[in-house]
C-alpha cells in the first residue's frame, strides 16, 4: 500500500465540512458517519468492497480520547491538549480522562456539529457507548450537537450477536432520521474496541463489518451520504507481569508518577533526574519498548509536554502491559495502530 496517500487525522472535520456544503447536500440529503472505534485500515478494505475507502493516520497516542477529538475537531494533539487517559493537569494534578468532571481547557474551534449546524443541518451524536463513561472530555467531544444516548451497541449488560448490533444501529439512526424534515448529520458512536481488547478480531468482528457494509449500502439507496471512520486499530499484546512490575519500580525507583494510554506510557520525573532516568529505561526496556524524551513525540514549546511528563515509553512487540483479560491493545506505533479508514459510500 502507498503510505504517502494517507491523510492526517485531523484532516477528517474538513472531509465531512466538504460533503456538507456539497451539491448533492444543498439537496436535502442526509449525511450518516458511522464511528466505529478500533476499526483498522487493513480490515476496512477487506470488508467494506462497496465503498470508496482512503486512508488517514491517526494521532500519537493511539488512544481513543485523544483520536476522536482530533477526529471531530480538526485539532492536533497539541492543539486540543488531550493525550490520552490519564495525565496531569495544573488544576487537578493527575487524572483520568473518562472520570474526570472538571474543566479541561480545550479551546473552541468548532468541530464537525457545528460545522453542520452552520450549513443548515440538525447535528446529531448518537454518543451510545460512550455513555458508560460520562465525563467532561465527553462534553467537549460533543460540543454543539443534539446528544442522543439511550442506545447501547457493545456497552450493554450482556454481549449481543453482530446481527443484534447492526439491528440496533439500524434502529437508533432511522429514529433520528425520522424526527424531522430538516437535513440530518448523524454521527453514530460504536465501540468495537470493547469486544476487539478481548477477542481479537474474531468471526464476529468481521461479521459485523460486513453487515456494516451492507447497512450504508442500504442508508446510501435512501440518498444519506454514508461515511465510516475509525481513531485507531488494536494489535495482539499480550500482558507481561515481569514487564508491568518494571514500569512500576521505574516510577519508583525515580519517586515520580505514572501516566499513559494503553501501549504508550509516561513518566514525571523531577527536571534533574530525566537524563540518568531516559539512561536507566533504555537498558531496562531494550527490546521491548522505545524510550525517549518527550519533545521527540511532541511539538516543543506545547503545554501537552507538561501534561505528558517528560519520559515516554513506547511498546514495540506484542509483549506489555495490558488489564488483565485484554488480548489486543493499542496506543503505540505500529501501522496497525495508526492506519485507520475513511470511507464513503455513494449509492451508486
Ligand atoms: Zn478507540
Amino acid at each position: 500500500m502507498d503510505r504517502s496517500i494517507s491523510r492526517p487525522l485531523t484532516d477528517f472535520r474538513q472531509s465531512i465540512s466538504t460533503l456538507l456544503t456539497s451539491e448533492r447536500a444543498g439537496s436535502g440529503h442526509d449525511v450518516i458517519v458511522l464511528a466505529l472505534d478500533g476499526i483498522p485500515l487493513t480490515l476496512a478494505r477487506a470488508h467494506w468492497p462497496r465503498a470508496r475507502i482512503e486512508g488517514m493516520d491517526s494521532v500519537f497516542p493511539s488512544t481513543s480520547a485523544t483520536a476522536w477529538l482530533s477526529s471531530l475537531s480538526g485539532m492536533t494533539v497539541e492543539e486540543h491538549g488531550i493525550p490520552g487517559v490519564v495525565f496531569r493537569t495544573r488544576e487537578t494534578g493527575l487524572i483520568n480522562i473518562y472520570r474526570h468532571h472538571n474543566a479541561l481547557d480545550v479551546p473552541d474551534r468548532g468541530n464537525i456539529f457545528a460545522d453542520a449546524v452552520a450549513a443548515g443541518y440538525r447535528a446529531i451524536a448518537i454518543s451510545a457507548d460512550l455513555e458508560a463513561a460520562p465525563c467532561a472530555w465527553l462534553d467537549v467531544l460533543l460540543r454543539g450537537a443534539e446528544r442522543i444516548g439511550r442506545d447501547r451497541f457493545y456497552a450493554g449488560d450482556t454481549a449481543q450477536r453482530p446481527e443484534h448490533i447492526v439491528e440496533s444501529i439500524r434502529a437508533a439512526v432511522r429514529r433520528e432520521r425520522d424526527k424531522s424534515q430538516q437535513p440530518n448529520l448523524i454521527w453514530c458512536f460504536v465501540e468495537v474496541d470493547r469486544h476487539i481488547h478481548r477477542h481479537g478480531y474474531d468471526a464476529d468482528v468481521l461479521r459485523l463489518l460486513d453487515l456494516v457494509d451492507a447497512l450504508a449500502v442500504e442508508w446510501a439507496r435512501t440518498g444519506a451520504m454514508v461515511i465510516a471512520h475509525s481513531d485507531h486499530g488494536l494489535v495482539p499484546t499480550q500482558h507481561d507481569p515481569e514487564i508491568a512490575a518494571a514500569i512500576e519500580a521505574s516510577a519508583h525507583e525515580f519517586g515520580c508518577h505514572l501516566g499513559g494510554a494503553g501501549r504508550t506510557r509516561w513518566f514525571y520525573p523531577e527536571p534533574g533526574d530525566r537524563e540518568r532516568m531516559l539512561a536507566r529505561l533504555q537498558q531496562r526496556f531494550a527490546g521491548i519498548a522505545r524510550v525517549c524524551a518527550s519533545e521527540e513525540m511532541f511539538l516543543a514549546g506545547s503545554e501537552i509536554l507538561y501534561r505528558v511528563g517528560s519520559v515516554l515509553l513506547i511498546a514495540e512487540t506484542g509483549q506489555f502491559a495490558t488489564f488483565d483479560g485484554h488480548r489486543f491493545d493499542h496506543g503505540s506505533c505500529l501501522s496497525d495502530e495508526i492506519e485507520v479508514p475513511f470511507a464513503h459510500w455513494n449509492g451508486d
